[in-house]
């Protein structure tokens, strides 16, 4: 195949070298390619067509995006970055709150802006008996619940997007993802759909809820590490260094264990705080049982107080060590700087979207 074929250059520069991250952006919107989610890459299907180049432009691993077009002049912090309020979250109704996989924050605001008609669909993550994420698109409160919680492996959850773009006349979505899922969808937002008129500022508006995250495992890799049939596992869940496995007894092991299980980007990824979401939230600076929200936008302020206001969750800023969540961020960012040099420094390839 020629080099000039835009496919090609994407395979060299971010799937051969391991750095793709399973968002489904790439094969979202061409039906040339189709994402292998065993083999942890997306293939080919049909002849990749000479001047385009959008798998390429939108790919989270090829492409940054500038947080000042979403949030302006917004407050913004050195580490956390833009951010408006930070409040400790939790859903009031008990069962929510003990489905979910902290405080059960992310789930009660999706039903609230359900409730509300703020939102039409929302894209979420199930799982398989093998913990294998499955995308989801809903549209009520009553799917939502089997969503909850934290599946530690990649979902690409984007290929939703594509769904609905064909398929549902939508005006207004959320999407639930981790930080460099994200930036795809601010790369497809402000670029192909902006084109295809199909943009926050035209017919359809995305919420963006990220989650904190420090690593996501192969699937593969991670049954391998597991040492235990995943089929009995009720829920995995990191925290303080350690991975639990909850099935009939809780066992905890050091994340070390695991972590020849992420994917090649993570150990590089400066993003732990999802940044370019409306809302981002994790389970750490809070206390056990709720969630820490970060606000970063009108729209994810919006989102939150209409939780509030509709009695799905209860929100306390007071209750979240503001310290911890930074000293959390910059840590991952120190880590992941040290590790894109000591790649540099070994003539190694690093993902196109890092700058410096
Ligand atoms: C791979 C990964 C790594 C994480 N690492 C950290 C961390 O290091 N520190 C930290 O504080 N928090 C981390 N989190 C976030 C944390 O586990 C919780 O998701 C978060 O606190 C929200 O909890 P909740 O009870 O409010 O959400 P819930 O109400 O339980 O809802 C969870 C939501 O997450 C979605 N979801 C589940 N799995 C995935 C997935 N693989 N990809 C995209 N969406 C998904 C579900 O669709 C659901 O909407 C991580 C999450 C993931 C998926
Ligand atoms: S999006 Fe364009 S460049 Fe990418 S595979 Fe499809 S046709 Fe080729
Ligand atoms: S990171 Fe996303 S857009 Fe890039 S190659 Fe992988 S699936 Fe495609
Ligand atoms: S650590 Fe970064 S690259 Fe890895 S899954 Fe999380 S957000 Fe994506």
């Amino acid at each position: 195949m020629a080099d000039d074929l835009y496919f090609n250059k994407l395979e060299s520069v971010v799937i051969n070298p391991g750095f793709c991250v399973l968002c489904g952006s790439c094969s979202a919107f061409c039906n040339r390619i189709s994402l292998d989610y065993d083999a942890g890459r997306p293939v080919l299907v049909k002849p990749c067509v000479k001047g385009c180049s959008n798998c390429y432009d939108h790919c989270p691993i090829t492409t940054d995006f500038d947080g000042n077009r979403i949030f302006g002049n917004s407050p913004s912090d050195a580490v956390l970055g833009a951010v408006t309020e930070i409040k400790a979250v939790r859903a009031t109704d008990p069962d929510a709150a003990g489905r979910g996989q902290d405080g059960g924050a992310v789930t009660a605001i999706l039903a609230a802006a359900l409730k509300r008609g703020k939102i039409d669909a929302a894209v979420v993550v199930e799982r398989d008996s093998q913990w294998r994420p499955i995308p989801r698109i809903i549209t009520s409160e009553d799917e939502l619940y089997t969503s909850a919680g934290s599946k530690y492996s990649p979902s690409p959850n984007i290929e939703e997007l594509g769904e609905i773009f064909r398929t549902l006349d939508l005006k207004s979505i959320a999407i639930v993802d981790v930080g460099c899922h994200i930036r795809a969808v601010r790369n497809l937002e402000f670029n192909l759909l902006y084109n295809a008129g199909f943009s926050p500022y035209s017919d359809l508006k995305i919420y963006t809820i990220g989650l904190f995250c420090s690593g996501s495992f192969g699937h593969g890799s991670l049954l391998n590490i597991l040492k235990i049939e995943p089929s009995s596992v009720r829920k995995m869940d990191i925290a303080k260094g350690r991975f639990s496995i909850e099935s009939d007894t809780v066992k905890t092991r050091p994340v070390k264990e695991f972590e020849s299980a992420f994917l090649p980007s993570c150990p590089m990824c400066m993003d732990y705080g999802a940044e370019l979401a409306d809302l981002s939230v994790g389970s750490i600076a809070s206390p056990k049982g709720y969630s820490t929200v970060i606000v970063r936008s009108l729209m994810g302020w919006g989102m939150l107080r209409d939780a509030v206001q509709l009695g799905f969750v209860e929100a306390d800023a007071s209750l979240v060590d503001k310290e911890a969540l930074k000293k959390s961020i910059a840590n991952k960012k120190k880590s992941a700087e040290k590790r894109i040099a000591a790649e540099r420094a070994g003539k190694k390839a690093v993902p196109g979207f890092i700058q410096k």
